[in-house]
Parts: C-alpha cells; sequence; structure tokens
C-alpha cells in the first residue's frame, strides 16, 4: 500500500530522517514507534506531502509517486489526522469537512447533502458524529472522529494517525481501537505513530520502530514483545517496571482532615477526606479520573480559593488551610501540575523564564537590596542545572517552551519543583504524554526524592504507574477514600472494585 525508500531529511543540520525504508501492508494497521524526536511525524509527513524529501522514494501500491502537497496525497488516497486538530471551532462538523475539500465553494445545498453523505460515512465506520454539530461543542474524543470522518469523506483508503491517543481518556482509546479494527475490516490501511507500547501491541499488526531519524527495526507485533520494542527504541535495556528499596517513612508530614471540596458550580468534589503523608514515603491516590483527586490536589498546593474548601490542612503541625499557593511554595510544598499547558508551563516563554516561573521574586532568580533586580546570571544558572539534570532536550535557555517535546516539557516542570527543593511533593500525572526513556528517568527521580526524605503524594490515571510507585495506595471514589491497599500485595481487580464504588468483602 505504501512504502518509504530511503527518505532523507534534514532540518537544517538536523538530520530528521535517514535513509528511512518500509512497507506497509494493504488491510493492516501499521504502528510506528519511537521516541519523541525519533523522526516518525516528519516520516509520515513526507509520505503526506506536507514536507518534501531531500532525497528517497515513496512508493503507492508499487508504484513511485511524486507527492509534493497534501492535495496529492489526498488525490492519492492518503488521509492524516495530526497530532494537534485543524478543525474551525465556531463552524459546524460538515462545513469543516465540505470546506477543507473545497475551500470557498459550498452553498449551504451543498453543505445539506455533504451532511447527508457525513452520516452516511459515519455510520458505515460507526463514528457516531452528529454533522451539524457545532466543534466547539464536541469533546477532544469526538473532535477527532471528526478529523478521521473527514479523511473517510475524501475517500482515503489509507490513515496516516499522528499520537491519536495523546489526548484520550482510557475509555477513549478503546471505543477508538474499535472503530479503527472496524476500518481494517472494512479494507482500509491504517498508519498509527505512538510511544506507547501498550497500544503498539494492542492494535497493531507490524511495528517499524525508529531511532535518531533511522528505522531500527520492522517486526511483526505478534512476534514481538514490550520489553524488545523498548530496547529497540530507546537503544539500551529499559526497566518498564520501578525498582525501588522499601521506604524508610519518618514523621507525618502534612495531614488532612475531613477536608471537603465544593466545584463552582455548588457540587461537592471531595467529601470530607482524611489521611496524611510521611516525610520519605509515596502516597498513591488510584481512582477514575473525575472523582475529586484533580480538586485535593488543586486545594493542597493552595490553588483553590479558601471558600471552597472545608476542613483543615496542617503541615509541619501548622494549619495551612488558609494560605495561597504562594505561602505555601515558601514552606516547602511544591506541586506538579497535570494540565501543563494549563498550569505548569507559559508556552511562548522560554525555558529560562519557564524555569523560575513561580519563584520569579526569589533566589536566584532576583538580587540587590530587597530583590528587586533580575539576576540574569542566576536565572542562567538555574535553568543550565535543570536542564541538565532533568535532562531537558535540546537545553537552549533562549527556546520557547512550545517549541519542546511534550516528554520534554514535562521534565522541565519537574526538574524545576524538585529542584526547589521541596519538602512535600504534589505529582499529578507525571507521565502523561511522555515517552518511555523519559518515564524511566521521572519515576526515578520520583523514589530519589522520597528517598531523600521528601513526603511525595501522587495522582495518575495509570493504575500501573501509580501501583509501581507507592509505598501506601488510596483509592479514592467519588470524592471520598474508598479504602487503602499495599500496593506490594494488592491486584487490579481489588483496585478496580474500589474504583467503580464496590465493596472490599
Ligand atoms: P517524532 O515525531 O518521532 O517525535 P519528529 O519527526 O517530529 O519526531 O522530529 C524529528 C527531528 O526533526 C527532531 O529533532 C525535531 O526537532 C526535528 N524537526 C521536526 N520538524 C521540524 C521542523 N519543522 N523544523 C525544524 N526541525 C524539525
Ligand atoms: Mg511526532
Amino acid at each position: 500500500m505504501l512504502e518509504l525508500r530511503n527518505i532523507t531529511k534534514t532540518f537544517g543540520d538536523v538530520l530528521a530522517n535517514d535513509r528511512v525504508s518500509f512497507k506497509v501492508e494493504p488491510g493492516t494497521i501499521h504502528a510506528i514507534v519511537g521516541e519523541n524526536g525519533a523522526g516518525k511525524s516528519t516520516a509520515m509527513r513526507i509520505a503526506y506531502g506536507f514536507y518534501t524529501a531531500d532525497s528517497g522514494e515513496i512508493l503507492i501500491d508499487g508504484q513511485v509517486r511524486e507527492i509534493r502537497t497534501p492535495h496529492d496525497a489526498i488525490a492519492l488516497g492518503i488521509g492524516m489526522v495530526h497530532q494537534h486538530f485543524m478543525l474551525v471551532e465556531p463552524m459546524t462538523v460538515a462545513e469543516n469537512i465540505v470546506l477543507g475539500a473545497e475551500p470557498g465553494s459550498a452553498t449551504s445545498l451543498d453543505l445539506r447533502k455533504a451532511a447527508d453523505e457525513i452520516r452516511k460515512v459515519s455510520d458505515e465506520f460507526k463514528l457516531s458524529v452528529d454533522p451539524n454539530a457545532t466543534i466547539e461543542t464536541l469533546s477532544v474524543g469526538q473532535q477527532q472522529r471528526v478529523e478521521l470522518l473527514k479523511a473517510l469523506y475524501r475517500r482515503a483508503q489509507l490513515l496516516i494517525l499522528d499520537e491519536p491517543t495523546a489526548v484520550l481518556t482510557p475509555q477513549e482509546v478503546e471505543e477508538f481501537f474499535a472503530i479503527l479494527r472496524g476500518m481494517r475490516d472494512q479494507g482500509k490501511t491504517i498508519v498509527i505513530i505512538t510511544h506507547k507500547l501498550s497500544e503498539v501491541l494492542a492494535i497493531s499488526d507490524n511495528v517499524t520502530v525508529m531511532r535518531d531519524g533511522r528505522v531500527v527495526g520492522n517486526v511483526k507485533t505478534s512476534e514481538t514483545s514490550a520489553a524488545e520494542l523498548a530496547r529497540m527504541m530507546v537503544g539500551r535495556e529499559v526497566l518498564l517496571r520501578v525498582e525501588k528499596p522499601d521506604a524508610k517513612p519518618g514523621a507525618a508530614l502534612i495531614s488532612l482532615r475531613d477536608v471537603s471540596i465544593v466545584g463552582r458550580d455548588g457540587t461537592k468534589r471531595v467529601d470530607k477526606v482524611s489521611f496524611e503523608v510521611r516525610a520519605g514515603e509515596i502516597v498513591g491516590i488510584a481512582g477514575v479520573e473525575g472523582n475529586g483527586q484533580t480538586e485535593l490536589m488543586e486545594a493542597l498546593a493552595g490553588l483553590i480559593p479558601g471558600a471552597y474548601v472545608s476542613g483543615s490542612i496542617n503541615f509541619e503541625g501548622r494549619d495551612i488551610t488558609r494560605l495561597d499557593a504562594r505561602a505555601r511554595k515558601e514552606l516547602g510544598i511544591a506541586h506538579v501540575p497535570e494540565d501543563r499547558h494549563r498550569r505548569g508551563l507559559l508556552l511562548d516563554f522560554s525555558l529560562a523564564e519557564n524555569t523560575i516561573l513561580g519563584v520569579h521574586y526569589r533566589k536566584p532568580a532576583v538580587m540587590g537590596p530587597g530583590g528587586i533586580l533580575l539576576d540574569q546570571k542566576g536565572i542562567q544558572r538555574r535553568t543550565e542545572q535543570v536542564l541538565r539534570d532533568f535532562d531537558v532536550r535540546p537545553p537552549s535557555p533562549d527556546l520557547p517552551a512550545r517549541a519542546l517535546s511534550g516528554g520534554n516539557q514535562q521534565k522541565l516542570i519537574i526538574g524545576r519543583e524538585f529542584e526547589l527543593p521541596p519538602k512535600f511533593l504534589l505529582v499529578s500525572q507525571p507521565t502523561r504524554g511522555v515517552d518511555i526513556g523519559a518515564i524511566e528517568f521521572i519515576h526515578q527521580k520520583i523514589v530519589a526524592m522520597r528517598d531523600a526524605g521528601c513526603a511525595v503524594l501522587l495522582v495518575s490515571a495509570e493504575l500501573e504507574e501509580v501501583t509501581a510507585l507507592s509505598d501506601r495506595l488510596l483509592v479514592i471514589h467519588n470524592g471520598k477514600i474508598a479504602g487503602e491497599v499495599d500496593p506490594k500485595v494488592t491486584t487490579n481487580e481489588e483496585i478496580g472494585l474500589m474504583m467503580t464504588g464496590g465493596r472490599r468483602s
């Protein structure tokens, strides 16, 4: 269906693709895996005519084809769904699909006809998209299906999906994979770019592994394993499990008593939660997203106005319930937020500026009497230290945060917070959208903080992650702690039951 032969592409002095060759068989789901920056997106954007290769050939159905623009690709039956959707929010699904295909030429009659056709395609592939819905009213998962529909409407036979699950919840991923299998069963060919090994194993027939711009392996999914793929991706053995010595917890550092949180709409999000975290231990919170864990972490970080929080929060014996975020940071409470774009980073600001975000008013960011002058050298030293210790790539302090991959953005935030250094660390979804080499790295850093005596409270939607990292595990359901389990002996079934409100016998 598709073949890349010796595709080479440079951006300035970056060799993004180095003689990349592989074949995608018709009627299969073909995964391309590799760490961030391995060259996956570049290779597929070349196949889609988004970039032009410096050299090499693209074959469609065994014939060499010139694909200079996405228009050429679409004419050859290739569709691509990008990592960032390209939909116009105030317009309807039908308008987005038709206007993209025939810019400026659609009349309301065309739109009505198109809506019928779109509904047909949507039904055929079980996408359940309403052509008349406005984009901004759709969930992220639904918007992604609109992008699929757009490609299918233009009669794509080959669909290229770039990191499609990065934005989806676990349930949405399941539904999405069912749709992809259905598409394959109807004869479509799918190329899926991902860096999640569990997804590769779950969905693909064949896998191409890329590293540093090169193809390092082509394997059948049924003949490989997560460990082998990880080794190929990273170029060394990777610990897929967290190895940590037993915790040596000290005194309780933070304790919550009957903490309740209401949302702005007046509904109860967290309901009389009490627990403590001791110095030198990692307490995990497992739960289906939306059961209060976000609010709980934000309340502990001081990000929720006091009017919405009741009960008491004690830190080192002192009541901090009414302290704001800055005052808590001053006491040694750091926070790695779950949404790094909304809460963690200023994307258009430099890495250096992001490194001092939240501590811009104190050393090493300021100097002089009263700390009124920016200390450029101090900022630079701190930035270089964070970039180096947390392996942020590329380590260029002046680059805007937007230019970094998700994994590197996350390492920057983690580095900034870990090097404060804190006594109590709130960590939410630390490895969401992060690739395996970096996941291993982040896990090791979290354990290192614990072993240095820090109290860690960890929230993760990845059950495996929270079970592997935690010394004690609390399960949250409907704003209440449904129970505590020992991560060493618990099972997914036990936790799963508590997560859905079932009782332990
Ligand atoms: P992946 O999709 O595997 O994460 P990419 O194909 O996006 O990797 O990137 C491969 C390399 O090419 C990276 O070093 C990246 O920074 C660089 N690169 C990708 N696109 C561009 C671009 N438009 N301009 C400059 N460099 C780019
Ligand atoms: Mg990419």
